[in-house]
């Protein structure tokens, strides 16, 4: 068996998982029957999910483009990556300077066997780390080998922590990532909003725990802002998704996620000994 063979041998065509439903919802061609089954029932409860999904990806892109723009950032620690479609984070970036530095997080055996193909075409310094976003030692160790965590990182966290039950604590995910990047770095996140259509995203979401091997939580606006705790909210603030620094002309009428981008300021100075 070669080493792909054992990485396709991980994939389950009978189970259903996050990261092919969405990638059905995003019009991409890597699903099975299962997927596109509980992704249609989704939609049922939520006629709005794909618009919602475009969206978070419109979302990813603008803020990826303010990171590499604006703010300077040159290293990206994208975790959660999806299976690859449009605009994914390395594109963006390089695309406003080839020397970005990008790396991918995710655990799905599909999302790893695309990235091990996609990552033979890329251009610049980009690489992936096959990992489970509450194993951050690991994730921090891998990292290391592309990034340079002696300068600022933007941690994106783009649709990933509802797939991270509270019981496992993903504000304790977000710290610890948080803690290893130095002052000047940005945390980006996405999170599907329990408050915002919360009738069908509440039937969605139930649809999604009888079927999904890992629950999703959607989660309400008071309990998003905490994983930016500590850090410096950028306007403006945390927003529905289509309300952050949208693109002139566009459609802002909320839809079910909450956005946020943050940065980790400077360290008070100690007090001078008296
Ligand atoms: N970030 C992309 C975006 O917003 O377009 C993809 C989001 S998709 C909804 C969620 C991704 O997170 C999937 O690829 C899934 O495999 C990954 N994921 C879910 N739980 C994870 C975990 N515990 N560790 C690592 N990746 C995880």
């Amino acid at each position: 068996m070669t080493a792909d063979d054992r990485m396709w041998s991980h994939i389950n065509p009978n189970v259903p998982t996050i990261a092919r439903v969405y990638d059905y919802w995003l019009g991409g061609k890597d699903n099975f029957a299962v997927d596109r089954e509980l992704a249609e029932r989704f939609v049922q409860a939520d006629p709005m999910a794909v618009v919602g999904v475009r969206s978070n990806r419109a979302f990813l892109r603008r803020a990826v483009r303010f990171l590499a723009g604006d703010a300077g950032i040159r290293q990206f620690l994208d975790i959660g990556t999806g299976i690859p479609t449009a605009n994914n984070t390395h594109e963006v970036a390089q695309s406003i300077d080839p020397a970005c530095r990008v790396v991918y997080v995710d655990n799905d055996p599909m999302v790893l066997a695309h990235a091990r193909a996609l990552l033979t075409s890329v251009t610049g310094p980009t690489d992936y780390v096959d990992a489970d976003a509450r194993d951050t030692a690991t994730i921090l160790a891998g990292a290391a080998d592309t990034l340079d965590f002696g300068r600022p990182v933007a941690v994106m966290l783009v649709g990933l922590l509802h797939c991270i039950p509270d019981a496992d604590d993903p504000y304790r995910v977000v710290a610890d990532l948080m803690a290893a990047v130095p002052p000047g770095s940005y945390l980006a996140i996405s999170h599907p909003a329990s408050d915002i259509h919360a009738g069908a995203m509440a039937e969605g979401a139930a649809m999604m725990n009888k079927a999904l091997p890992v629950p999703v939580t959607f989660r309400p606006y008071e309990r998003v802002v905490p994983f930016f705790d500590g850090l410096e909210l950028l306007e403006p603030g945390v927003v529905p998704t289509t309300q952050w620094r949208p693109d002139p002309g566009a459609d802002t009428t909320p839809l079910p996620g909450w956005v946020g981008v943050a940065r980790k300021a400077a360290a008070p100075a100690s007090p001078a000994a008296a």
